[in-house]
């Protein structure tokens, strides 16, 4: 039995222990903790990565989405629309504006927002669209952003999970009025711990943000507004600089293995498998399939030693956090029906071909050896 586990950083840091050491020895050796030159050369390389204009650092990608609305002036009695499938921390910057989070439903082949369902959402009072790139795939950017300009809604990209992927060969967090990427250490650029950024091609709006991330300070103890402390580490930085010279290659790695899981999965009964639009370059940041009688499945995967995941299992409109907005069960089936089916296989730069293997084997058992399957 070959033990795979969901997600290995140790064997993802392992070959460039050395290389990031002496980054973080620089830091030390200068003393630039908070903010200050390691932050300023990240945010120029990764600038240059998406091919925006700006990008500003911040504390995590929750606060990257928080600030990015608050700069566009997003917050009590306005509404953002949004998808009930993503990590909850979508949701959170909506609320924690003020605003109120509006839900559509994601398209049940790329699991993003399905830009059919704004018509019947939109008010006066909406003030934002903020669709996910849910698993590392670009949502429908064009008609989302038709319909958000023909009525002068801003658009803000969640790009958490899609750093470096594309839609119509323009780099996810580009396309809209700000795109909020996060650096948590599981996502396709990870820190050493907590970490975000903001990118636009916008300077107003770049440094608004900038403003904020800082306690709203414009000048030394000179304060404009009310802000926060959502500034980045400078150990931090100089990490991601590191590796953001990888990501590339790492997305490579990521899109080979999916398409050995394709392979190796096709045909096998019951399952759905990730589907790639032709016009959106995916980076896998997770790889789900789905599977009715999940748990069973699951157990069995388990036993064979495979890890795996389950993002989301319970979208964001039926969490308790937000029974206040008042969704009921059926209320977004797509997203309740994936919910209940979606289970993430190990995803990694680092896995191997045998470990791919393995998995697609353990995946056949357990679906021939269900009983929900007979
Ligand atoms: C990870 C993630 C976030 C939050 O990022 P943090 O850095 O953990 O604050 C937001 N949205 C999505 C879709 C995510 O996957």
């Amino acid at each position: 039995m070959m033990n795979v586990p969901f997600l290995d950083l140790r064997a993802h840091h392992a070959s460039r222990r050395g290389e990031l050491a002496d980054a973080i020895n620089q830091v030390v050796d200068v003393a630039a903790f908070s903010g200050g030159p390691f932050v300023s050369c990240f945010e120029a390389d990764f600038a240059d990565f998406c091919e925006t204009r700006h990008a500003v650092g911040v504390g995590s990608g929750t606060d990257a989405l928080w600030l990015a609305l608050m700069a566009l002036g997003i917050g009590p009695g306005d509404e953002v629309i949004t998808v009930p499938m993503t990590f909850i921390a979508t949701v959170e910057a909506i609320s924690r504006t003020g605003a109120r989070p509006v839900f559509v439903d994601i398209e049940e082949t790329t699991y993003t927002l399905d830009p059919a369902g704004l018509e019947r959402v939109v008010t006066p009072r909406t003030k934002a669209i903020l669709p996910v790139h849910l698993f590392g795939q670009v949502a429908d950017m064009e008609p989302i952003l038709k319909f958000a300009r023909a009525r002068g809604i801003a658009v803000v990209e969640d790009a958490a999970q899609a750093h470096g992927a594309r839609y119509d060969g323009q780099r996810a967090g580009s396309l809209g009025s700000a795109g909020c990427f996060s650096f948590y250490p599981g996502k396709n650029l990870g820190a050493f711990g907590e970490a975000g950024a903001v990118v636009t091609q916008d300077a107003g709006l770049a440094e608004r943000v900038r403003v904020l991330r800082d306690h709203g300070q414009m000048r030394k103890y000179v304060h404009a507004t009310p802000g926060w402390n959502c500034r980045m580490d400078g150990i931090q930085a100089a990490v991601l600089r590191v590796k953001l010279r990888h990501l590339e290659h790492y997305n490579e790695r990521r899109r080979k293995h999916a398409a050995h899981y394709a392979r190796a999965l096709a045909g096998m009964p019951h399952l759905v498998l990730p589907f790639c639009d032709p016009r959106r370059t995916h980076v896998h940041h997770i790889y789900a399939i789905r599977v009715p009688a999940r748990s069973i499945f699951m157990q069995q995967l388990a036993s064979l030693g495979i890890g795996c995941g389950i993002h989301y299992p319970v979208p964001v409109h039926l969490q308790e956090a937000y029974a206040g907005l008042g969704h009921r069960r059926g209320a977004f089936p797509v997203a309740e029906r994936c919910a209940a089916e979606f289970v993430s296989l190990p995803m990694y730069p680092e896995l191997t071909s045998d470990q791919i293997d393995a998995v697609a084997q353990a995946v056949e058992t357990a679906l021939l050896s269900s009983p929900a399957y007979a």
